[in-house]
C-alpha cells in the first residue's frame, strides 16, 4: 500500500494499492507519482510518504490504483520528507500542502509525459491516454518501463518561457482611452511584472489577446524569450550587478576574530546557531565567504541567503567572484518555472558540495549535506512568508543544518529582538563587528519635528529643504525615503467629503498621477482618473497627503533646474533592468537626488550620498503591531547606513511628528543595545515574544454571507473555554486591521501562551468545530511577523 500526499487540493495523504501493470519494485518513498482522485477520473500529482503491505488495509476497503510514476528515482530523500512532515505538524496543515507550497509548478502537475522507445517510431503518450487506455496496454507499458524503454520528458514550461510579455515603456502610455483592454493589459503588467503569455490570457481572459498582439506591435510590450545575458532574478544585464566584495581581501581583525569563532563553531559536531552583529558596512559579506570556503573545503555545501532579489543578486556576484570555478546555484521566487524546476532537479541528484545562493524559498532545494547556512540581513521580515504556505525561514534552517551538524549563521546590524535575546539567554553565540570595513564613518543624526507643519508646505520641513538645497549646491548626493508610493495616498472629494475606496478592501485609494490611476495598494484594484464621487457624483477629489510621486514633482520645484532627481519604488521599477539602471545611474553620479520607499534602504552603497532624509519617520510607528518600534528602528539604522559611506561624512535628518518616542534616542545614535535593553523591558511588562509565544488565527468569509458572524462568535466561544482550561490567553475576536480585503471579511484572534501545544490544540478544536465546505476560512499564523 503506497501512502501519497497530493501535490493540490484536496491536499490530504490517501492510501493507493499498487498496481498490477508496474512492478512493485518501481515504487519508492520521496517518489512523484500520478493517481486517480474522485469519481471523475481526475488525475492528481502526489509524493510516496510511505509504503507498507497491505495489511493496515481495513477489510472490505477496496484501494484506487496508483497509475503512473512520474519518474524513477524518487526527488526527495528521507530527511527532506521529514523536514515535510515537521513543517506540517508545526504549522498545522498537511504533508501536501507543504510539499505543495515549496515544489515548483512543474513538479506539482499531472500533466506528465512519457516517450515510449519500444523499436517502432517513439510514440508520446500522456496520464489521460494511460488512464484511458485498455489495461492489456497498459500493462504493455509497464513492461517497456521495466526495460527501460521509456523516458519521462521534461514538463511544458519550457513552451512558456518562449513568450514572456513585459513592458517597454513606463505610464503614461500612449493610448486612447476607449482602448480598454489594451489599457487593461498594461495595468497588469505594470501590477504584476513580467508574466508568461499563457498566464496573461489565463488570468484576463483570451478576450485581451488581440490588444496583446497590438501593444507588442506598437513597441509599447515585448514578447519573447528572456535576452541573452539578463539575470534571471532581477532580470538585468549580469555584468552589471557587479561587487567588489569576493576579490581577494585580507581578514580586518574584527572579520578575522568572528571568522575564527564561527569556524570553530561549523567543526564541532553538533548543530549550532550564531549571531554576527556588524554594523553596516562592516564587512559582514567577507566573513561569510570565507566561512563558505572552509566549509566547502570540508566537502559540505552551503547555502547563502538574503531577503530581497537584488540583495541575494549580489552575494551571488560576490560568491562568483570569490569561487570563480565553484559550482553555484542561484535560486529565487522570481524566476521562471522552468528554471527553478531544472535547479531543483540538479540539486536533488548531486552528490557533490555546492554553493546555493537565493531569497528564502532557496531554502526548500534538496542538497548535499549542509556544512553552513547565512541568512543575510535576518531581522528582515521577509524571512516570514505568511501567505499560502506559513514557515519561518529561520527556524527551517536551523532544522535542516540540524540534520547535517552544520552552522546557522545570522547577520545583521539590527538584530531581531527575539534572536538578540536567544544570545542573551546563551542559546546562540554571538560575534561583534563595530568598525566600518571601508572608509567612511557612521553619519550624525537629528530629529526634526514636523508637528506643525502646514499642508501647505507639503511634507519637506524648511530645515530640510536647506539642507537638501545646499547639499546638491556642494555637488554631492541627497537619498530621500518616504515609504509610501504613489501620488497621494488620500483622495477627498471637496464637494461632499467623501473618500475614494477599494470595493474589495475598503482601504483609501492611492492616486498615481503618471498611470491616471486610483490603485489599491493591497489588491490591485484600479480605476481611471478623474473619477466621479460614488456619493454626489462630484468630480472635484483634491488628493490629500504625499507619496513619492508627489514628493519628487516637489523636489523638481525647490531645486535648481538642471538638477537631476531620480525615484525607486516599485512603480518605476517595473520594466525589466530598471532598478538597477536607476541605482547604477545614481551611483555613477548622473542624479544628484534619489527618492525612493524602503526599497532604498537595504544593502545599497553610494559613497558620494552626505545626506539621507527620512521624511516620515513615523509611518511605521503607527502600525498596530507590538513590534512597530523594532521595525522602525531597523529601517531608520539601515537607511541612516546609505549615508557617509565614503571620505566625505554624511547627516542623516529624520521626520518626526512624535518626537517623544522613546525609540529616537536609539535611532541618532544607532544604539541597537539600547534599543535592545528598553524594548525588551516593555515587552516583559506588557507579556509579548519572547516572553510569551504568541500566534494569530485569522479568519474571513465571502461579504454576501450573513451565516459569518455568527460562526465567529461560536468560534469566540470554543477558544474562550479551551483557553481557560489549558491556560491559554485568548484576545478577541476582534476585527483585523484591515477588516474587509479582496470582497471577504475579516476578523482574528491573539493567543498568548507559555507553549505552542496549548496553542495548537485550541486551534485544532476551534477548526473541527467549522464544517466542512463551510465558506469560513481559517488559518493559523505562529508568532506572525504582520499582524495585518
Ligand atoms: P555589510 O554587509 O557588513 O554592511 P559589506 O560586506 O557590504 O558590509 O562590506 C562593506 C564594504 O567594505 C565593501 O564595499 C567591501 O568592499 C569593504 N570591505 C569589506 N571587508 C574588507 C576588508 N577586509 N578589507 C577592505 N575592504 C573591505
Ligand atoms: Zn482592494
Amino acid at each position: 500500500m503506497l501512502s501519497i500526499s497530493l501535490l493540490s487540493p484536496p491536499y490530504a495523504t490517501l492510501s493507493y494499492a499498487e498496481p498490477e501493470w508496474l512492478d512493485t519494485s518501481v515504487w519508492k518513498c520521496g517518489q512523484r507519482v500520478v493517481v486517480p482522485l474522485g469519481k471523475g477520473g481526475m488525475l492528481r500529482a502526489g509524493i510516496i510518504v510511505s509504503i507498507t503491505d497491505d495489511s493496515s488495509v481495513k477489510e472490505g476497503v477496496v484501494l484506487k490504483e496508483c497509475l503512473w510514476a512520474a519518474e524513477r528515482e524518487p526527488l526527495l530523500k528521507p530527511e527532506y520528507l521529514a523536514m515535510v512532515k515537521q513543517l506540517a505538524l508545526r504549522h498545522m496543515v498537511t504533508e501536501g500542502e507543504v510539499l505543495g507550497g515549496l515544489l515548483p509548478a512543474g513538479l506539482r502537475t499531472s500533466k506528465v509525459r512519457l516517450r515510449l522507445l519500444d523499436g517502432g517510431k517513439p510514440r508520446t503518450v500522456t496520464m489521460r491516454d494511460i488512464a484511458t487506455m485498455p489495461l492489456a496496454e497498459r500493462f504493455a507499458i509497464g513492461d517497456l518501463w521495466k526495460k527501460n524503454a521509456v523516458e519521462v520528458l521534461d514538463s511544458t514550461f519550457d513552451a512558456e518561457e518562449q513568450e514572456l510579455c513585459s513592458l517597454l515603456v513606463d505610464p503614461p502610455w500612449a493610448v486612447r482611452p476607449s482602448a480598454k483592454r489594451q489599457i487593461e493589459v498594461l495595468e497588469y503588467l505594470q501590477d504584476k511584472g513580467m508574466l508568461s503569455r499563457t498566464r496573461l490570457l489565463k488570468e484576463l481572459g483570451t478576450g485581451v489577446s488581440a490588444a496583446l498582439n497590438t501593444l507588442a506591435e506598437r513597441g509599447l510590450v515585448r514578447i519573447g524569450p528572456r535576452e541573452e545575458g539578463e539575470c534571471e532574478a532581477c532580470q538585468e544585464e549580469t555584468s552589471e550587478c557587479f561587487s567588489d566584495i569576493g576579490n581577494g581581501f585580507d581578514l580586518l581583525p574584527e572579520q578575522q576574530t568572528a571568522f575564527d569563532e564561527f569556524s570553530a563553531l561549523m567543526h564541532a559536531d553538533k548543530p549550532k546557531s550564531a549571531l554576527l552583529y556588524g554594523i553596516t558596512g562592516s564587512g559582514k559579506t567577507v566573513v561569510y565567504l570565507e566561512l563558505a570556503a572552509e566549509a566547502l573545503s570540508k566537502g559540505h555545501s552551503v547555502m547563502l541567503l538574503a531577503p530581497e532579489v537584488a540583495l541575494a543578486c549580489k552575494l551571488e556576484q560576490a560568491v562568483r567572484n570569490r569561487f570563480p570555478s565553484q559550482d553555484c546555484f542561484f535560486y529565487n521566487g522570481y524566476q521562471s518555472p522552468a528554471e527553478r524546476e531544472k535547479t531543483f532537479r540538479t540539486l536533488a541528484e548531486r552528490e557533490a558540495p555546492c554553493i546555493i545562493v537565493g531569497t528564502r524559498s532557496a531554502l526548500f532545494l534538496p542538497s548535499p549535506a549542509l556544512g553552513l547556512i547565512v541568512l543575510d540581513e535576518e531581522h528582515d521580515t521577509s524571512f516570514k512568508q505568511d501567505e499560502g504556505l506559513v514557515y519561518q525561514a529561520k527556524e527551517v534552517a536551523f532544522y535542516r543544518v540540524q540534520q547535517s551538524n552544520g552552522l546557522l549563521l545570522l547577520g545583521s546590524a539590527t538584530p531581531d529582538v527575539k534572536t538578540f535575546y536567544a544570545v542573551q539567554q546563551h542559546a546562540v553565540s554571538m560575534s561583534v563587528m563595530k568598525e566600518r570595513a571601508g572608509e567612511g564613518r557612521l553619519p550624525d543624526v537629528s530629529l526634526i519635528n514636523i508637528k506643525n507643519l502646514k499642508r501647505s508646505d507639503g511634507i519637506l520641513a524648511a530645515e530640510c529643504k536647506r539642507q537638501i538645497q545646499e547639499t546638491v549646491a556642494r555637488g554631492e548626493q541627497v537619498v530621500i525615503l518616504l515609504n509610501r508610493r504613489g501620488y497621494s495616498p488620500l483622495m477627498y472629494c471637496l464637494d461632499c467629503g467623501h473618500v475614494a475606496r477599494c470595493p474589495h478592501c475598503e482601504v483609501g485609494l492611492t492616486y498615481h498621477k503618471e498611470r491616471e490611476r486610483l490603485v489599491c495598494h493591497y489588491c490591485g484594484h484600479s480605476v481611471a482618473y478623474p473619477v466621479v464621487c460614488s456619493k454626489c457624483k462630484g468630480l472635484h477629489y483634491l488628493p490629500l497627503g504625499e507619496g513619492t510621486e508627489k514628493l519628487e514633482e516637489h523636489l523638481t520645484d525647490i531645486l535648481p533646474p538642471e538638477t537631476k532627481i531620480l525615484r525607486l519604488d516599485r512603480d518605476s521599477t517595473r520594466r525589466p533592468g530598471k532598478m538597477q539602471r536607476i541605482l547604477d545611474s545614481f551611483a555613477k553620479q548622473e542624479a544628484q537626488v534619489l527618492v525612493g520607499t524602503q526599497m532604498l534602504s537595504k544593502g545599497h552603497h553610494f559613497p558620494n550620498v552626505t545626506l539621507a532624509v527620512v521624511a516620515d519617520g513615523d509611518l511605521g510607528l503607527n502600525l498596530p503591531d507590538y513590534r512597530a518600534a523594532e521595525r522602525t528602528f531597523q529601517l531608520l539604522v539601515q537607511a541612516s547606513g546609505r549615508a557617509g559611506r565614503g571620505e566625505k561624512a554624511g547627516r542623516v535628518l529624520i521626520q518626526t511628528r512624535d518626537p517623544e518616542h522613546y525609540c529616537w534616542q536609539f535611532v541618532g545614535s544607532a544604539d541597537y543595545d539600547g534599543f535592545f535593553a528598553e524594548e525588551l523591558e516593555r515587552r516583559r511588562k506588557r507579556k509579548y515574544p519572547p516572553f510569551v509565544k504568541l500566534a494569530l488565527i485569522r479568519t474571513s468569509y465571502p461579504l454576501d454571507w450573513n451565516k459569518g458572524m455568527e460562526w465567529v462568535e461560536t468560534l469566540t466561544e470554543v477558544a474562550r473555554a479551551l483557553g481557560k482550561e489549558h491556560d491559554v490567553r485568548v484576545l478577541g475576536h476582534t476585527p483585523s486591521p484591515l477588516p474587509i480585503l479582496r470582497g471577504r471579511k475579516r476578523f482574528q484572534w491573539t493567543l498568548k501562551s507559555d507553549n505552542w501545544i496549548s496553542v495548537r490544540t485550541l486551534y485544532y478544536a476551534m477548526r473541527n468545530a467549522v464544517p466542512r465546505g463551510s465558506k469560513l476560512r481559517l488559518s493559523l499564523d505562529i508568532d506572525p511577523v504582520n499582524m495585518l
